[in-house]
């Protein structure tokens, strides 16, 4: 069986295609600048990298360049459309609408449309990326798979935010997280290299790129993560504010003279990383500012790690005790410095980090970066959230 993947942007479409058999992705690729000029298909299958540039001037135009390119007699993978299964869409969130993996219908596409506010910056893309592949394949089985699925397992309590308890009915206000097929993904793998059965486990997995979140993982379920409602709640992130005090953002707004949604968009896209550093929302860039002696990209770091400190503490508490933390994605599995900010100093609950192992560059594999004797491991595992989604999807099917 052989499942696309897709991974719409508003700007970009990431796509893989998963032989479900090995497990592996047989081709894979990224359409940038869509809809924008300079438009460019990168693609890699049998061991080459093709790049196109062609203008791209909407979604549909990027998935027919894609299915082209997979389909071809030199970069293509496949010999007709025929040998694609089905095709599995990421979805940021899914409001109450959706609990788990869904297949898609016009029906389901409705519901997509009217909770697309949810996340702003994310679900207007995804119902793109699903309209482009429906327009271009229409036959072809469609599963959405949200980020918001792992974390339906957090209890009442952790889940709901202290409003009057009639209105989280009547419009399904709580917490809902996000990048949850990363979470599931990592806390799996975390079980797997630990030789232990994932009921036994309590695990931390800190998701850190350019959106970042933090789980916590008990049994091999989520019990809280610290995305919210929407994906603006949390730890500072690369442009987002992550937690605030909301008289702040009123008061903001009236200084500022924006409407709330104004505001809203103020804190989703200049603030984080790039409002404070006033250099980039860029991990790397914000390090070699920070290394050149630029005191906000210093600060930014520091608020950054210290705020995924305090989540890890907390989750720590709220589990009872840890038996793993797990970094991942961008800035998870490739900055060391930010991961020593993190851990660092927790010797008192258990947690040692091995300097040397942590310095070890990234080579894409499950790297254990604690010292032996330490009681709570530390692991970097690459996420592979495009090999969730294709098992959901061939789960589905
Ligand atoms: P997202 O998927 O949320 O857009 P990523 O998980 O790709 O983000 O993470 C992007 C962040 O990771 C950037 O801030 C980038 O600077 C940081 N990063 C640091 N080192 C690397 C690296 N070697 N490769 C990719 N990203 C890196």
């Amino acid at each position: 069986m052989k499942i696309l993947v897709i991974n719409a942007g508003s700007s970009s479409l990431k796509y893989q295609l998963i032989d479900m058999a090995a497990e592996e992705a047989i081709a894979k690729g990224t359409c940038e600048r869509i809809g924008i000029s300079g438009g460019k298909l990168t693609h890699k299958a049998n061991g080459k990298t093709f790049v196109i540039d062609r203008e791209l001037p909407n979604h549909t135009e990027a998935i027919s360049l894609v299915l082209k390119e997979l389909t071809d007699a030199e970069a293509g993978v496949v010999k007709s459309m025929d040998e694609i299964d089905a095709v599995g869409h990421r979805v940021v969130a899914s409001g109450e609408a959706f609990t788990e993996t869904t297949l898609v219908t016009d029906e389901v596409m409705k519901t997509m449309d009217e909770i697309k506010e949810l996340a702003p910056l994310h679900n207007p893309a995804a119902i793109l990326g699903v309209n482009a592949c429906r327009a271009v394949m229409p036959d072809k089985k469609m599963a959405l798979v949200f980020d918001t699925s792992f974390h339906q397992t957090m209890p009442d309590y952790a889940k709901l935010y202290a409003i009057d308890y009639n209105d989280y009915k009547k419009y399904q206000v709580r917490r809902y997280g996000a990048h949850g097929t990363s979470h599931k993904f990592v806390a799996g793998e975390a079980a797997k290299y630990l030789r232990k059965n994932p009921v036994e486990l309590k695990i931390v997995t800190c998701h850190l790129g350019n959106g970042s979140s933090i789980s916590a993982v008990k049994g091999g379920q989520c019990v809280d993560t610290s995305m919210g409602f929407t994906p603006l709640a949390g730890v500072p992130m690369g442009t987002r504010s992550g937690d605030i005090d909301y008289a702040a953002v009123e008061f903001l707004c009236r200084k500022k003279g924006l409407s709330f949604a104004e505001g809203l968009t103020y804190l989703n896209k200049q603030c984080g990383m790039l409002g404070v550093s006033g250099v980039s929302s860029d991990f790397r860039d914000l390090t070699q500012a920070k290394d050149g002696g630029n005191e906000r990209a210093r600060l930014a770091l520091d608020m950054f790690s210290y705020s995924c400190k305090k989540y890890v503490g907390a989750y720590m508490a709220a589990m009872g005790g840890l038996d793993c933390i797990v970094f991942t994605a961008g800035v998870g599995e490739n900055t060391p410095h930010v991961r020593k900010a993190i851990v660092g100093g927790m010797e008192a609950f258990g947690v040692e980090l091995d300097d040397t192992r942590n310095e070890q560059s990234n080579d894409g594999s499950i790297r254990e970066i604690s010292t032996d004797a330490s009681r709570v491991k530390v692991l970097v595992i690459p996420t592979n959230e495009e090999l969730v989604i294709a098992r959901e999807t061939a789960a589905l099917l």
